[in-house]
């Protein structure tokens, strides 16, 4: 059964590539432009495997989506990944204290993600 990615970026740009390249991976993808849009549409949505958010967004940033997340029982355990242009030591210790599951730094490259994702995310 196919997974699903909930791909979380301000960027409609940086979305789409993401969106596109875990599509092209097997995943659904939901899509969300920031913290709160993210947490609007898993509100009774669809079980989420795997969460990739930007840092950097309007309205909830990712280390507050990161909060808001581990404290669902749902999320408890969901690998989540950051990526963002963000490689300050300070914030990806910000990250992992939020329970970022791993850092990515931008420019996003497909095959890194890809990497990553069958690190961290059970077959
Ligand atoms: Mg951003």
């Amino acid at each position: 059964m196919g997974k699903t990615a909930l791909v979380v970026d301000d960027s409609p740009t940086m979305r789409q590539m993401v969106a596109f390249t875990l599509t092209n991976a097997g995943f659904k993808v939901v899509e969300a432009e920031h913290g709160k849009d993210a947490i609007a549409k898993i509100a009774g949505g669809p079980k989420v495997d795997i969460v990739v958010t930007d840092l950097n967004m309007p309205e909830m940033d990712g280390i507050s989506l990161i909060k808001e997340l581990r404290k669902m029982a749902s999320f408890k355990f969901t690998p989540i990944l950051m990526l963002t242009t963000e490689s300050a030591a300070d914030k990806k210790q910000a990250g992992k204290e939020a329970g970022a599951t791993g850092w990515i730094v931008k420019p996003f490259n497909p095959e890194v993600i890809l990497k990553v994702i069958a690190k961290v995310l059970p077959a």
